[in-house]
Order: C-alpha cells, then sequence, then structure tokens
C-alpha cells in the first residue's frame, strides 16, 4: 500500500469524540463530550418543521444564506455596538470547527508559528497541524489558570503569524478579563499577529463575569478572526451552525477556503436557526439562568463525594483533581470510570502540553435528572478503584 500523508501522522482522532463512543459502549452517563441532552428552544424547532415544507432544500450562498447573515449581523451589532457588513464581513461555516480550520488555513503559511494557550481544545493542535503551521505553547497555569505575560511577550517574540484565544475557555472554564486581553491584545499590535478566537460559549457565564470580545478593543478589529457557533448558545450541536466574522479582507479569503472545503452549511438549517439568531436578551438571560443552575448542582455533588475541583467562570466544563486515585494513565482511568462507575469523562492530558495526568474533564450541559445520575453513580467511586 502506498504512504499516507505524513501532515495526518501528527495527531490522533479526538479523544473527546472517542470518549462519547467509549461512554455508550459501557452505557455511561456521557459528561465527556460537551453536548446538551435537553430538547432545543421550541420556536427553533417549529421553524424547522416549517422549512421542511418550503423551499431551502439546495444550496444556499457559499458563505451563508442572506437572511441568516443579515440576524447575525444585527446579533452581533447589538451585543458588542459594532455594525457589521452582513455581506462583506461573515462567513457561515459548518459548526465552529471549519470556521477555525478555515481562520488557520486563510492566516498561516507552512512553517509560521501560532500560539496556543494550554490547556487548549484539542482540535487547535489538529488545525494548526493541518495548517502545517508551529504551535508555541503558553501555558494557563492552576488553579486560576492565569498567563504570565513576560512568557507569552517571549512567545511574541517568536513573530507568530496569529494566537488562538478560547474565550470563554474551553476547558479550564477561564473568562479572560479585559485586561489580560488588552496585554493580548497589546501584543498583536506590537508583533502585528492575528488573533484568531473560539468565543462559542460566549453566551454561557456565571456572575459577576462578563464576555468581552476582544475584537472591540481599539486596533483589533482589523486584526481578529472571530470564529463562533450556534452550537452551544441554542443547544444544536448537531446543525454545524458556525461563522467567521472579520475584516473584509480577510473574509474575501475566509469565503474562498470554506467555498472549497465544505462549500456551505445546511440550507434548511440556517434559514430555521434566523429564529434563534433573532431572540431578545431574555433568552440569554435564562440560559445564564440555567447553567448556574447547573453548575450549583452539579459542582455541590461534586463538593459532597468530596472530590476537588476547578469553578468555571463561563462554559460548561469542570476539570476534577484525580491525583488521590495514583493512576498513571488518565486515559486509563476514563475507560475505568466508564466501565466501573458508568460515567464519561475526557482525561485532561488531551487538553494539555504540559505532561498532565491529574485532571479529568466532565460538562455539566444535561438535564437535572442526569447530572444527579451521574452523581449517584459517582458518590461511592472509591469504592470501585
Ligand atoms: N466542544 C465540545 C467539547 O469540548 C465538543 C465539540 C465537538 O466534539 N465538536 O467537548
Amino acid at each position: 500500500m502506498p504512504t499516507l500523508s505524513s501532515r495526518t501522522a501528527g495527531f490522533t482522532d479526538s479523544v473527546i469524540r472517542r470518549m462519547t463512543r467509549i461512554s455508550n459502549q459501557f452505557g455511561a452517563v456521557n459528561l465527556s463530550q460537551g453536548f446538551p441532552d435537553f430538547a432545543p428552544p421550541q420556536p427553533i424547532l417549529d421553524r424547522l418543521a416549517e422549512v421542511t415544507r418550503e423551499d431551502f432544500h439546495q444550496y444556499s450562498i457559499t458563505w451563508g444564506a442572506q437572511n441568516f447573515r443579515e440576524a447575525l449581523a444585527d446579533k452581533y451589532e447589538h451585543f458588542t455596538g459594532r455594525a457589521i457588513d452582513p455581506n462583506g464581513e461573515i462567513v457561515v461555516t459548518c459548526g465552529s470547527t471549519e470556521a477555525m480550520m478555515a481562520a488557520m488555513l486563510s492566516v498561516t503559511n507552512p512553517g509560521d508559528k501560532v500560539i496556543v494557550f494550554s490547556p487548549f481544545y484539542e482540535n487547535y493542535g489538529a488545525d494548526t497541524i493541518l495548517s502545517g503551521a508551529e504551535p508555541i505553547y503558553v501555558p494557563l497555569v492552576p488553579p486560576a489558570f492565569t498567563f504570565d505575560a513576560d512568557v507569552l511577550e517571549a512567545a511574541f517574540r517568536q513573530h507568530p503569524k496569529a494566537l488562538i484565544l478560547c474565550n470563554p475557555s474551553n476547558p479550564c472554564g477561564k473568562v479572560f478579563t479585559r485586561a489580560e486581553l488588552e496585554i493580548i491584545a497589546d501584543l498583536a499590535k506590537k508583533y502585528d499577529t492575528f488573533v484568531i478566537t473560539d468565543e462559542v460559549y460566549e453566551h454561557i457565564l456565571y456572575q459577576p463575569h462578563k464576555h468581552t470580545y476582544i475584537a472591540t478593543l481599539p486596533g483589533m478589529w482589523e486584526r481578529t478572526i472571530q470564529c463562533s457557533s450556534l452550537s452551544k448558545t441554542y443547544s444544536i450541536t448537531g446543525w454545524r451552525l458556525g461563522y467567521v466574522i472579520a475584516a473584509p479582507e480577510v473574509i474575501d479569503t475566509v469565503k474562498k477556503v470554506h467555498d472549497f472545503l465544505t462549500v456551505g452549511a445546511a440550507a434548511p438549517l440556517q434559514e430555521a436557526a434566523v429564529t434563534g439568531l433573532r431572540f431578545g436578551d431574555d433568552y440569554y438571560a435564562a440560559l445564564q439562568a440555567e447553567y448556574t443552575e447547573k453548575r450549583t448542582l452539579f459542582l455541590e455533588g461534586l463538593d459532597r463525594i468530596g472530590i476537588a475541583h476547578t469553578v468555571p467562570e463561563g462554559a460548561y466544563y469542570i476539570l476534577l483533581d484525580i491525583s488521590e486515585f495514583g493512576y498513571e494513565s488518565d486515559l486509563t482511568f476514563c475507560e475505568h470510570l466508564a466501565e466501573r462507575v458508568g460515567v464519561g469523562a475526557v482525561p485532561g492530558s488531551s487538553f494539555f502540553r504540559e505532561p498532565e495526568n491529574r485532571y479529568i474533564r466532565f460538562h455539566f450541559a444535561k438535564k437535572n435528572e442526569t447530572l444527579n445520575e451521574a452523581l449517584n453513580r459517582l458518590a461511592d467511586i472509591r469504592k470501585k478503584f
């Protein structure tokens, strides 16, 4: 057999998605891959039912249906205060996964360097490798997951083409403060670097934390490539609707990359999702209240069991400290957890550049009854190891 590409040899399949398969195999409550088990908002589903009988069954415009881009531009202006051009500053993609890949392919040349904070969402590693770029990892140091500005500047001194910013952050739940974002922005301007954002958790925040869009800081619009999606905000991860928002010069290139990668996101789903993009502020307030309740329920349960964990400021992930179990491999621990306790988690090592085996990640985007079932199963965890 001829050899396969060396480009793909440098990474494995996604451990997050592998853990979903392992959870299913053992009938575990799956708190690994982050997606809800509750229904999306009814008005979106009602509109989807109507759309099936309307004329949305062929390709939409490759960079996104007009209606969708206009609704997104209005929403974006509402939340950031900046008016954007739905025709020249948006590309609709198949999830933010494609958005990030398209952004990386649009700005990097093979051999370029890209700053990635560690811990990081595992796709960024693969995105970088597929683009032929080289990651420079900058640690977010537990327990507060802060970065050292000097270490960050040392990374910038290597003249990276871009920095990837996941805010609110998966997996550590960090919400970057305005002051932290200003440090990043100042360095990006000083060293003439793009910032590629992953802001899919922009609406999942816990008081008193607020999301600041780095693109809104002075001088940052031109160099920020914002990626986000509807997956988490409207509980429709399977719809694969994401987008890139950036300056027209960048978007022209992202449009080309996206066109040849996937042609376009699903037309009927874009049309139905417009309903969500047009929701009022009450929707986002209710979403935050719902996730705040889930966070409280789950964290209090973990506290009763007595396992040390992070307290997320945003997003819906928790890192648990499993050092007491004395495992060399957190992957083996997660496999045993799924099999013996019946709860699915992601090994923390798949998020860290540093050799780290003391964490596992749970998410809590689940019905309260699912979270309670997971907590019941976890109650006698120590007897099962
Ligand atoms: N972001 C989700 C997680 O970290 C998964 C997303 C995906 O699998 N595409 O679990």
